[in-house]
């Protein structure tokens, strides 16, 4: 398998990265990954709009143009064969002698950007069947909408969940549900479906957007507007949203079901929505 190191394609071995790197030592670095259908990306523009503002939002000058960033990620995905998979990318702003917190000057350091692939099919089992979760509370920094690495506070969630056997974290502040460790949280009651506005307190997704374009599209009631713990215990639905994951049901919560415990209706129909809008840009 090839990766992106720089603006090269090389054989993942021949990749290296300096111990003062900064995203080594400060985690000062943003990511984003993006999924490819039939070896053609899904929403790249959006992703890659998403990796550039994330870079704006810490004064990281990226070292490319959007257009030479799609060039490289589409050459990538040819050279590995990637029919349906993931490519995961991540920019840190290089390396800082003497390890030193503020910014360097942006003229004395050069960004260091990789990217790889992975083959990874759609869970079709697991979207029919859905996934359990645990409420934990949200305890990451107030600049959740950064898609930065440094990701203690969503991975020591994750790890909370899955110490007490279930598959995600779902986050609140005080009650009010924000997102999940690594997807957005949807909740559906009465018909009507909720999710945490796009702010400081969660990840744009870009699933997120696309998931709320075709509900609209469709008619279906939307309303991007938080909600509590409380009206999550009462709702009818429950599901997650991530590129990786599309809209994955979540059926337990702290090992109650959610309504039936099966996957409902209007999870079911935003996930046919879904895949129309895939096979819309990437074919079938
Ligand atoms: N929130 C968090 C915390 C995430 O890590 C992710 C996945 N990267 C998402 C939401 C969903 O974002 P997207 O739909 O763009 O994958």
């Amino acid at each position: 398998m090839k990766v992106i190191w720089n603006d090269e394609i090389v054989e993942r071995s021949e990749v290296k990265i300096d111990m003062e790197d900064r995203g080594y030592q400060f985690a000062d670095g943003i990511y984003d990954v993006v999924r490819a259908y039939n070896g053609k990306f899904f929403t790249l523009n959006e992703h890659v709009d998403r990796l550039f503002s994330s870079a704006e939002k810490i004064e990281l000058r990226l070292p490319f143009t959007k257009e030479k960033l799609k060039e490289m990620l589409s050459e990538l995905i040819k050279i590995n064969n990637i029919d349906t998979g993931n490519v995961y990318m991540q920019v840190t702003r290089g390396i800082g002698i003497p390890r030193n917190h503020p910014y360097p000057d942006p003229e004395e350091v050069s960004p260091v950007f990789t990217a790889t692939t992975t083959i990874v099919a759609r869970d079709q089992e697991k979207m029919d069947r859905g996934m359990s979760a645990l409420i934990v509370p949200d305890l990451r920094w107030l600049r959740c909408d950064i898609k930065s690495i440094s990701l203690l506070g969503n991975i020591m969630a994750k790890h909370e969940a899955h110490k007490k056997g279930a598959d995600e974290a779902i986050l609140h502040r005080e009650g009010i549900v924000t997102e999940c460790s690594s997807s957005n949280v949807w909740m559906i009651k009465n018909d009507t479906i909720y999710t945490h506005p796009d702010g400081n307190l969660v990840l744009p997704g870009i699933t997120k957007l696309v998931l709320l374009r075709v509900a609209q599209n469709a008619g279906l009631s939307v309303k991007e507007e938080a909600f509590t713990l409380e009206d999550l215990k009462k709702s009818d639905e429950v599901f997650a949203s991530s590129t990786t994951m599309e809209a994955m049901p979540i059926t337990s919560i702290d090992g109650n079901p959610v309504g039936t415990g099966q996957r409902g209706p209007v999870v079911k129909k935003l996930q046919q929505l879904y895949v129309d809008a895939v096979e819309n840009e990437c074919g079938k």
